[in-house]
């Protein structure tokens, strides 16, 4: 039988007891593996004698903490489905996902106290709830209280290799988030693929300050660091100084940051006084990086920077573009991660649907930790997973290119490009020279229906600037040919952001169509 993820802490802990697993400033906790594979003992028997069976779905509405892993491992050790939410989500979007997930608990702290006693109501199938911190409303019961009045042996349940591990909702850029079904085997995969790529070892040390509810903080750092018996420090939210100032504290080699977190960082460590010569991999992710904040990270730290570019469908790293590769393959997202395959097909075409090598079409993924399918949507499952040459590949709904030596170039999300008269607009090329405009804060652009053309360039932008200042700007500039140029412009005080802050250009255009 293969391992599971219950497997890679249980070992991890029997090979390494004392050596230090998390440290978690904000309640002053330092636990060593032994005493970390304990508490997840604790807290999947306490889960269990809740009445929390395999296959049941426990939900977190957390921040960053050791109460978010322990969960995690809990419902590994008890073949309970693990289901992280994003801790900003309002009340109908928890009522949303805890009724499609069907869960049967929910483990939620002070900072969502309000969103969640908002939704309660609401949910259909939640019968636990467990609160992390002091004073939980009458209705919740008491994370630590039950944890300490549990035993520490593990559980005798029997997890395998193809049983759920959790339900992880996509971000819902392009629509409602889906339900996103990933098995054990999936992780221990991912894990080995992340530890050789990032050559992760026992003495590193990882800072987690981005959110543990998203994929690419849990499954590309986290887990790995465990699997291989790495320390993690946890912080409860990212906040550059603290960031910094904990870099230099605890001699962190690894960190994980969306593009906008390295850009505070960056400017963050111009008034911090910090040493940060142990850091030796930055990775980075999750979306484009602006390469003035790759320059300004290469000009703070003294690191390698390694780049993922994936989704939470497929585990989610796809390609890895590695740090000597930084300068010479500027804006590529890098070579297919180990274990994948990489295809660039006609968008929407069969897997052997192949583009002339150069041209743009949507980006295949063939690997061995994609999704077993989306939770209650079997339509959305079957549009995005085709069997061919053996393999199931996954339609990730962006789109590529690939260069002579095989690197891969993100250009845009399919359902966002826009044919006008007969020619491809992708929107990112436009907001880039929005965005360069000094008075532009903020831009999107979209594509409208439009009798003649098919479709029209719509721009909508933040910023104090009129529409003749914008017009007269694109048509001096160089780079940006005449028909790409936006024909109306909606000006807005804000953009709808999902809550990791990607624009949802679904809400903007006028038929509010999903992907
Ligand atoms: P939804 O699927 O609900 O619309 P989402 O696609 O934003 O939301 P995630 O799985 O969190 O949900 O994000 C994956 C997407 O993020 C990818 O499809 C891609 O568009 C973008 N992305 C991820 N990594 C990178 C990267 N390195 N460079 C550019 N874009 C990236
Ligand atoms: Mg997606």
């Amino acid at each position: 039988m293969y391992p599971t993820l219950r497997d890679t802490l249980e070992q991890t802990a029997d090979k390494y007891p004392d050596k230090d697993a998390l440290i978690y400033p904000r309640r002053d906790q330092r636990w060593t593996y032994a005493e970390f594979d304990a508490k997840a003992n604790q807290l999947a028997n306490a889960l269990a004698e809740m009445g929390i069976e395999k296959g049941d779905r426990v939900s977190t509405m957390l921040h960053n903490g050791t109460e978010i892993v322990l969960t995690v491992f809990a419902c590994a050790k008890l073949g309970a489905v693990f289901n992280p939410l994003n801790y900003r989500l309002p009340a109908g979007e928890i009522e949303y996902i805890l009724n499609d997930a069907g869960s049967s608990a929910l483990i939620f702290e002070e900072g969502t106290r309000e969103a969640v006693a908002g939704a309660r109501e609401a949910l259909e199938t939640v019968e636990q709830y467990l609160y992390i911190d002091e004073d939980g409303p009458e209705w919740t019961q008491g994370f630590y209280e039950r944890l300490s009045s549990s035993a520490a042996e593990r559980p005798d349940t029997v997890v395998e290799e193809d049983d759920i591990y959790a339900f992880i909702y996509t971000s819902g850029t392009t629509g409602r988030p889906k339900g996103v079904v990933h098995e054990h085997r999936d992780m221990v995969e991912h894990n080995l693929i992340c530890i050789g790529e990032g050559g992760i070892r026992r003495d590193d040390v990882g800072l987690s300050a981005f959110p543990l509810y998203h994929c690419a903080e849990l499954q590309a750092a986290l887990f790995p660091r465990i699997h291989v018996g790495a320390t993690s420090v946890i912080h409860h939210d990212f906040d550059p100084v603290r960031a910094l100032q904990a870099i230099d504290e605890h001699d962190v080699t690894l960190f994980f940051a969306a593009p906008t977190g390295w850009n505070a960082l960056v400017q963050a460590a111009e008034e911090v006084e910090a040493d940060l010569s142990s850091l030796r991999l930055g990775l980075y992710g999750a979306a484009p990086m602006p390469q003035e904040v790759l320059d300004g990270c290469m000009a703070v730290f003294d690191a390698g920077y390694l780049q993922a570019y994936g989704m939470t469908e497929i585990g989610p790293c796809g390609t890895f573009q590695y740090p000597e590769d930084q300068v010479d393959k500027r804006g590529s997202a890098g070579l297919p991660a180990l274990n994948h395959d990489l295809r660039i097909v006609e968008p929407d075409g069969d897997p052997t649907d192949e583009v002339e090598q150069g041209e743009i079409g949507e980006i295949l993924f063939a690997g061995p930790c994609t999704m077993r399918e989306y939770w209650n949507r079997p339509d959305a499952t079957e549009a995005s997973l085709r069997e061919a040459d053996g393999r199931e590949w996954y339609y990730t709904g962006d789109l590529g290119y690939l260069d002579e030596d095989g690197y891969l170039y993100v250009v845009d999300r399919k359902d966002d490009m826009i044919i006008t008269g007969g020619e491809n607009v992708y929107p990112t090329d436009v907001e880039d020279v929005l965005y360069a405009h000094d008075d532009v804060v903020e831009a999107a652009v979209v594509g409208e229906p439009h009798e003649e053309w098919g479709e029209q360039v719509v721009a909508y932008v933040v910023g104090d600037v009129s529409q003749a200042e914008l017009d007269q700007y694109l048509k001096e500039s160089t780079q940006l040919a005449d028909f790409k140029r936006p024909r109306t412009y909606n000006f807005v005080d804000e953009l709808p952001k999902n809550p990791s802050g990607k624009v949802q250009k679904f809400k903007l255009r006028s038929d509010g169509a999903e992907a």
